[in-house]
């Protein structure tokens, strides 16, 4: 990816406020100069068209063949459904059913032989999207692709061995308070999401 996409693409999560640059306390208590409010995408359905269009662009230049889309409920569902509408397949989701991960009866179609790519809004850690994985696997459906929007490990983390698909990768570090160059360089700290804290 050139460096001029990758400024398109923060200046497009920038714009929706999804992607905050600053100073930053964590609910780990440690600070950050980045920090995603996700539901902000969902809250801009216009922001969220223009984001996923650039992640199917991705998604078809691989030319990987694929019956589904699936995601994980519930911030990535539009994501997924967006995306499935673009590409032209069909979608489905997996919830936490008593805990875990599962598909609710209903879906038709997902069965052995069928092939999905899973789509999820930010990776982190992985964990809900090795979930799903574990899902599909279940029912014998191949995994084409994993994708995210954004890659916060800035493509450290493997899926089964898997590289992840991001449309925007991006190291996100979090300091100590006592190392923290932005408290050193004096820069205003903001809690965000204060407010919205469960
Ligand atoms: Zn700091």
């Amino acid at each position: 990816m050139t460096q001029a996409n990758k400024n398109e693409i923060l200046s497009l999560f920038k714009k929706a406020d999804a992607l905050l640059q600053g100073h930053f306390k964590l609910t780990s208590g440690k600070h950050s100069e980045w920090y995603f409010e996700k539901i902000r995408l969902i809250e801009n359905p216009a922001a969220l068209d223009r984001i996923v269009h650039l992640l199917v662009d991705r998604i078809r230049n691989e030319k990987k063949p694929f019956d589904y889309v699936i995601s994980p409920a519930y911030g990535a569902i539009a994501i997924g459904f967006l995306a499935a509408l673009k590409l032209g397949k069909r979608f489905a989701f997996t919830q936490r059913v008593d805990e875990k991960m599962a598909f609710r009866p209903g879906w038709t179609g997902l069965e052995p032989g069928a092939a999905a790519i899973v789509v999820e809004d930010i990776l982190t850690t992985g964990g809900s999207i090795q979930e799903v994985v574990a899902c599909l696997k279940e029912k014998s459906i191949a995994v084409a692709g994993i994708y995210v929007l954004v890659d916060r490990t800035g493509g450290a983390v493997l899926i089964e061995g898997r590289p992840v698909g991001s449309l925007l990768a991006l190291k996100v570090e979090a300091f100590d308070p006592e190392a923290c160059p932005l408290c050193r360089a004096g820069v205003p700290l903001v809690k965000p999401g204060a407010s919205d804290k469960k």
